[in-house]
């Protein structure tokens, strides 16, 4: 079972050594198997997400309910399940392809035939289609990324169901369509003089195929953590203001860094009537930032920054532009996980890297390059809670299933929506810097 101590392991010795000292971990239910958590009765709401970062995160009522996996796999030590996953994989040879996240365990992502973020993930899918099953060791809107690009005949499966993304679940489909409704009555849906509509609705790729389908419907586009200048870029081509969902951070920081000022960046809350603001502030605005987070990035903080400059002079912070503005405006540098992977390969040996990113891709960093010293601005072990959910026992449960013929745990888009939200998805990658 992984367990704290298992995610300590999972640290390069230094850095094990430093956070031990400095922190420990978020949770001690990081101890416990993800299982536990799809006891029914566990939530009277669905299931919680599962220790770690987003753990305080509400899972919302229409969160998959993931059937509680059998006893076999809860009881199977990690030597057990790595056998019976390698043999798995081996009987399945060419039919299967295993497609693993930069923030996945690295007792997962050992057995992943692709590893990336969730973008890369899904174009790698497209690489194999000979093979009929695509399991992806990711969460829930990264898995219907798949399936919308995938071919009809390739199955993508996610080992648990309820590994959602609590950033992705703060902006439902109902909500986005009720905060269109009132923008439309307030800006009317007639071009201006110029042709550009009132508003273009962006969605970042962490989001459900419902909203990328919207996007789509509606003349606007999907954006990842790379490509979000260029996609804003492309919006403001064609629009007066953008409608950005649901990461109000990533919006934020790529548009302020564009030049928008923040004062033209009002925040819509789903709760309110207006998003909580006044008409004359929305008629003023030039993005409008939905209220989401990610509870893993929103842990940074300036004092962390701080620290590790004081700590380590000459240290190079590197953080996600998931994380608060503040955060980012304090670091050296704001990247993606592709450019904080990139970064780091390009260093010159014997550099020191704080990083603001999810931990197990950051120990994985550190692993992967003893030539530099890397460690979590975060001094306590909080991985992302919805991935904690891929467990290998999982990973076992639906390979086995595949050799004996059964498929569990499918994600399968409607058509209609894929079809909506594959226009999104293009008009992205039509959209050049
Ligand atoms: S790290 Fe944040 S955005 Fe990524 S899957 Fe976890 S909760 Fe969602």
């Amino acid at each position: 079972m992984t367990s704290i101590n298992t995610a300590i392991q999972l640290m390069s010795r230094q850095d094990a050594e430093r956070s031990s000292a400095r922190g420990g971990t978020c949770s001690p239910d990081l101890a416990r198997g993800p299982w536990e958590f799809d006891m029914p009765g566990v939530s009277n709401q669905g299931p919680d997400y599962g220790p770690g970062a987003s753990m305080t995160d509400t899972a919302p009522v229409s969160t998959p309910r993931q059937e509680v996996l059998p006893e076999e796999y809860q009881r199977a030590g990690e030597v057990e399940l790595e056998a019976r996953i390698l043999a798995a994989k081996e009987a399945m040879g060419e039919r299967l392809v295993i497609l693993g996240h930069f923030y996945q365990r690295d007792e997962v992502v050992k057995h992943a035939d692709f590893v990336g973020d969730s973008f890369q993930l899904a174009n790698a899918a497209l690489t194999r289609p000979d093979a009929e099953a695509i399991v992806f060791c990711g969460v829930h809107f990264m898995a219907e990324t798949a399936d919308i690009l995938s071919s009809p005949d390739q199955t993508v499966i996610l080992p648990n169901l309820a590994a959602g993304c609590s950033m992705a679940d703060m902006a439902d489909a109902d909500s986005v369509a009720d905060c269109w409704e009132q923008l439309e009555e307030l800006f009317g849906t007639e071009p201006d003089d110029a042709g550009r509509q009132p508003v273009i609705p962006v969605t970042y790729m962490n989001s459900s195929a419902a909203l990328k389908a919207f996007c789509g419907r509606h003349g606007g586009i999907v954006c990842t953590s790379s490509n979000a200048a260029t996609v804003l870029d492309w919006a403001f081509e064609r629009g007066q203001r953008v409608l950005f969902f649901p990461d109000q951070h990533l919006g934020r920081n790529t548009a302020k860094a564009m030049g928008v000022p923040l004062e033209r960046m009002p925040m819509w809350n789903p709760r309110k009537v207006l998003g909580g603001n006044t008409e004359q502030e929305l008629l003023d605005s030039q993005v409008i930032l939905w209220h989401g987070f990610c509870s893993v990035h929103k842990r940074f903080t300036v004092n962390q920054i701080e620290k590790a400059r004081a700590d380590y002079p000459g240290v190079r912070v590197i953080v996600h532009p998931e994380c608060p503005m503040p955060v980012v405006d304090a670091a050296d540098e704001a990247g993606s996980t592709d450019y904080i992977r990139k970064a780091i390969a390009a260093a010159e040996p014997g550099s020191v890297f704080a990083v603001g990113t999810e931990i197990n891709m950051v120990n994985r960093l550190a692993a992967e390059h003893p030539e530099h010293t890397i460690f979590c601005l975060d001094p306590v072990i909080c991985p992302c809670s919805t991935m904690y959910r891929i467990h290998p026992g999982y990973l076992a449960w639906v390979l086995e299933g595949l050799v004996a013929g059964v498929v569990r745990n499918q994600i399968g888009v409607d058509s209609d929506v894929a079809s909506d939200a594959r226009v999104a998805l293009e008009r992205m990658l039509a959209a050049k810097p």
